[in-house]
């Protein structure tokens, strides 16, 4: 009777997802005991210090387990193999990673390497027919991301952004309150995103790995966070680069850059990107009846909200699990977030930032078509 069941939403899942959602292990489907609810079983792709936050927030998800791992360091795949209960055969190297094609215990790889490193990737993860999770930046730049999207649509595999703040509870009540018109109409936004960054030689201040610097890696917070705050496409950019240390940031690499966009409601943004300033992570939304303030904004939290009607009091909850959590509802159920973490919505982005450098290299104002 059980095994029917099981069958039975199991042809459901396969036709609904066009790849395999089903284990042959007995009980890896489902969330907790009693619950009919699917889990989504990730591999993580690369195993540095952003996937070690992820492994731990997935612990506590109800819908989503890790169960495969890929790496290019032996020792990791063992230790992290051993920590979380991924077995031998789901343990996969650089080269070796196309072969989750065959694994039925991964519905999706999250891939968390250096900027450079996810167009490859995420082709050969679609290719493979699993659904892709990409961390942010998507990709180098627009060309990329779009061929990205293209690799997805063909496979029939979504392609999602870890874009961890479209699920955070005080950003999510501030995006409503917009919407429900509690601030009136627009008028302003605020974006300040940087830190110090340390070490020299980490791949975070390599063009070639990165992209990029500053804007790239932490400046993309204020361009996803312009839109979800305003909650309109910008229509043009001008940008502003400044560098004090041409030794530590070499060329191609930002160290500051000041950013404006255009919305088409009127409202401007005005932005600030940075890995040569501390405690730079806040957001200030400004209309006609109100105002919405974070600091901090984006870092993993607790953050900090208030608007003109005082403090916003609700509980923090780790990112990363809301949004596993949230991921599984999207890719399992069909479930729309309030903001999209698709690829269109990471392309958006990469198509801003495009153009924030151009406007950088030229001094000229750049037009947008989002
Ligand atoms: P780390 O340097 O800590 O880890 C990156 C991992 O990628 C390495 O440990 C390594 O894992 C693998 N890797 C493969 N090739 C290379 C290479 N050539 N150089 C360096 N590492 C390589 O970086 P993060 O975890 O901080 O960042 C990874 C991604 O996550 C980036 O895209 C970043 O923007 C994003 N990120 C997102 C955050 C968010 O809040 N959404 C926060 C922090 C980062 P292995 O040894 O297993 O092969």
């Amino acid at each position: 009777m059980k095994n029917s069941r099981r069958h039975f939403l199991q042809s459901i899942a396969a036709s609904a997802f066009a790849f395999p959602v089903w284990s042959a292990a007995e009980g890896a489907p489902y969330g907790a005991a009693g619950s009919q609810e699917r889990v989504l079983r990730v591999a993580l792709l690369g195993l540095g210090g952003y996937a070690k936050r992820v492994a731990e927030a997935i612990k506590d998800c109800k819908r989503v387990k890790i169960t495969g791992l890929i790496s290019g360091t032996p020792d990791k795949l063992k230790s992290w193999g051993s920590l979380y209960g991924v077995p031998e055969n789901s343990r996969y190297n650089y080269e070796n990673f196309d072969r989750v094609g065959d694994n039925p215990d991964i519905d999706a790889v999250y891939i968390i390497t250096p900027n450079a490193l996810h167009k490859e990737q995420a082709i050969r993860v679609a290719r493979a027919k699993k659904h892709v999770i990409c961390e942010k930046p998507m990709a180098l730049n627009a060309k990329e991301g779009e061929e990205m999207i293209a690799a997805c649509k063909a496979a029939g595999v979504q392609l999602l952004v870890g874009y961890r703040l479209h699920f955070e509870n005080k950003t999510t009540a501030i995006i409503r309150m917009r919407q429900e018109g509690e601030f009136g109409r627009i008028r302003f936004f605020q974006g300040l995103s940087g830190f110090k960054i340390g070490d020299p030689s980490q791949w975070r201040m390599q063009k070639k790995l990165a992209g990029g610097g500053a804007l790239m890696d932490i400046g993309i917070y204020a361009v996803n966070g312009a839109r979800y705050m305003v909650g309109e496409e910008p229509i043009w950019v001008t940008a502003q680069e400044t560098k004090t240390d041409p030794e530590r940031f070499k060329e191609g690499v930002d160290e500051t850059i000041q950013f404006q966009l255009g919305f088409p409601g009127g409202a401007v943004a005005s932005c600030l990107s940075t890995y040569n300033m501390s405690y730079l992570d806040r957001f200030f939304l400004n209309g006609e009846k109100g105002f919405a303030e974070m600091q901090p904004s984006t870092g993993y939290g607790p953050l900090k909200a208030r608007t003109h009607k005082g403090e916003l009091d609700i509980p923090h909850v780790t990112h990363q699990t809301l949004q596993m959590d949230g991921m599984a509802a999207l890719l399992l159920d069909g479930k729309k977030p309030l903001v999209p973490v698709d690829g269109e919505e990471g392309l958006k982005d990469l198509k801003i930032l495009d153009a924030i450098y151009a406007a950088c290299a030229s001094g000229k104002k750049q037009m947008l078509k989002l």
